[in-house]
């Protein structure tokens, strides 16, 4: 098991953890907050225009949908030979054509190339339904194209910088980004942005919306609507327990989420403005609370963060209270029947299951270390078992600085719920679809976009071979 290095870097105390050769970042609600974090730290050249920031976006957008519609009118056609092609159950031999940037029946006339796939296993592009790191690096949308992850759910990222990066997003990667995300003033995830003698009112509108209050939300919520194009996103962390934390300032930010009281309210005028919602949630609580507010997207699993983050966190009452209260991140049937009625997704962000610890580790320390994964690991698999069975949407992400949504999806597999088809489709499928739900994408049939890897061996069979792409298609051949 190999932890992402976005994970490895940041939350652990770093002296302290080198010291003992441990490191429990994976166990730390870091995924997000890494990625913000080292943005935050670059961001003092937010814009302050709003309204500019709002225009620039929405041009970027227009563009991005205007590239996309001549690469179609001005598409070669393809007969592709020899693959095998995955049917959203298994994989079966057939020659494929397209057209117009789009697999048909038969080619419009003759094919201007044929392609020999001879030996491959084709499947859909992947999706990354968690992220926030390529918004701020262009070298993670690169590492996205090169891993056949074309489709990108932006979680999070300050408008002044989506403003400028938007348009990163217009080639074989494809994004829908979320900014100016709805917490707290003293809640997850703004300590990231305080760190370093940042100030709220600096990221205040831009990197978050902090509201305490109905009369808050009442006047921020015209200026973040105008931001945001497809969804918002909003945070609750430990909600049952909002109302005696909201002013305890020993609690840090990172255990606080918003007032679970605003977010039905939220999600009404969300609704109306036309933009989904996405729910941060850490307990099965917040899931709970998410759901029946009518939450569209639960942007983590439950469990994916429990217990101590690091080895100094290990003698704090506050964590450790965590893993001795298991019950607090176990989903209950009531929890997933209603998730499922309400029709949300939920996106796995798991990260990581654990890591070998150093031989000369105190016994204790090893003990009470493997414990935690395993109450973590246990928790996990339960949780997504009963969704599963319950008929809830999932999808792949992993809300890593470093990683990507193939890690993710091999984490998961670690966890002995789901057969590789499953985990395939959740991939392929459910997460480019929760992406662009309008798109005709996750599928290699006539009608769909003629996007697809061309993978050297059959995934379900060995899922590493998700990483072995030897073509990358998206309307036309992409160079390796
Ligand atoms: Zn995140």
């Amino acid at each position: 098991m190999r932890l992402g290095a976005g994970r490895r870097r940041g939350r652990v105390a770093a002296g302290r953890a080198r010291a003992a050769g441990l490191c429990l970042a994976a166990l730390a609600s870091a995924g997000c907050a890494q990625a913000q974090a080292g943005a935050a730290a670059g961001a003092d050249d937010a814009a302050a225009d709003t309204a500019a920031v709002t225009d620039t976006a929405a041009a970027g957008i227009d563009t991005a949908a205007a590239v996309t519609d001549t690469a179609r009118a001005g598409a070669p056609a393809y007969e592709i030979r020899g693959a095998r092609w995955w049917n959203g159950e298994g994989f079966e031999p057939r020659t494929m054509h397209v057209a117009g940037g789009r697999f048909v029946q038969r080619p419009p006339g003759r094919a201007d190339s044929v392609l020999d796939l001879s030996g491959a296993w084709v499947v859909p592009p992947y999706g990354e339904a968690h992220t926030h790191s390529p918004a701020y690096s262009r070298e993670r949308v690169e590492a996205f194209e090169r891993a056949g992850v074309f489709y990108a759910m932006i979680m999070n990222v300050h408008a002044s910088t989506w403003a400028e990066n938007a348009s990163w997003f217009e080639g074989p990667v494809e994004a829908t980004a979320t900014v100016a995300a709805f917490t707290a003033p003293n809640g997850h995830p703004v300590q990231f942005g305080l760190r370093g003698g940042g100030r709220l009112e600096e990221f205040d509108g831009d990197w978050i919306t902090a509201v305490a209050s109905e009369a808050d939300v009442e006047a921020k919520w015209a200026a973040t609507a105008a931001l945001n194009r497809d969804f918002i996103k909003t945070f609750l962390l430990y909600s049952d327990r909002y109302e005696e934390r909201a002013s305890d300032e020993t609690i840090p930010p990172r255990y606080r989420g918003m007032d679970p009281a605003l977010l039905p309210g939220l999600v009404r005028r969300a609704h109306a403005a036309g933009l989904r919602v996405a729910t941060h949630v850490r307990t099965r609580h917040d899931f709970a609370v998410a759901a029946a507010a009518g939450t569209d997207i639960l942007a983590h699993l439950p469990g994916f963060s429990m217990g101590p983050g690091s080895l100094e966190e290990f003698d704090d009452p506050d964590r450790r209270a965590d893993l001795e209260n298991p019950d607090r991140f176990r989903l209950t049937p009531a929890d997933v029947a209603a998730a499922a009625d309400a029709g949300v997704t939920v996106i796995t962000t798991i990260g990581s299951l654990g890591q070998p610890l150093p031989e000369d580790i105190d016994p204790d320390a090893r003990a009470y270390v493997e414990g935690l994964w395993r109450v973590r690991r246990d928790i996990l698999a339960h949780n997504l078992r009963l969704l599963r069975d319950a008929g809830v949407t999932i999808a792949i992400g992993s809300d890593a600085g470093e990683g990507d949504p193939v890690e993710e999806a091999l984490v998961v597999h670690e966890l002995d719920v789901f057969d590789p088809a499953e985990i395939l489709h959740m991939l392929a499928a459910e997460s480019p679809r929760l992406i662009f739900p309008e798109r005709r994408i996750g599928r290699l049939e006539e009608g769909f976009e003629a996007s697809f890897l061309a993978l050297e061996a059959n995934p379900l069979e060995d899922m590493a071979a998700l990483r072995r792409i030897r073509l990358r298609f998206k309307g036309a051949p992409l160079p390796n």
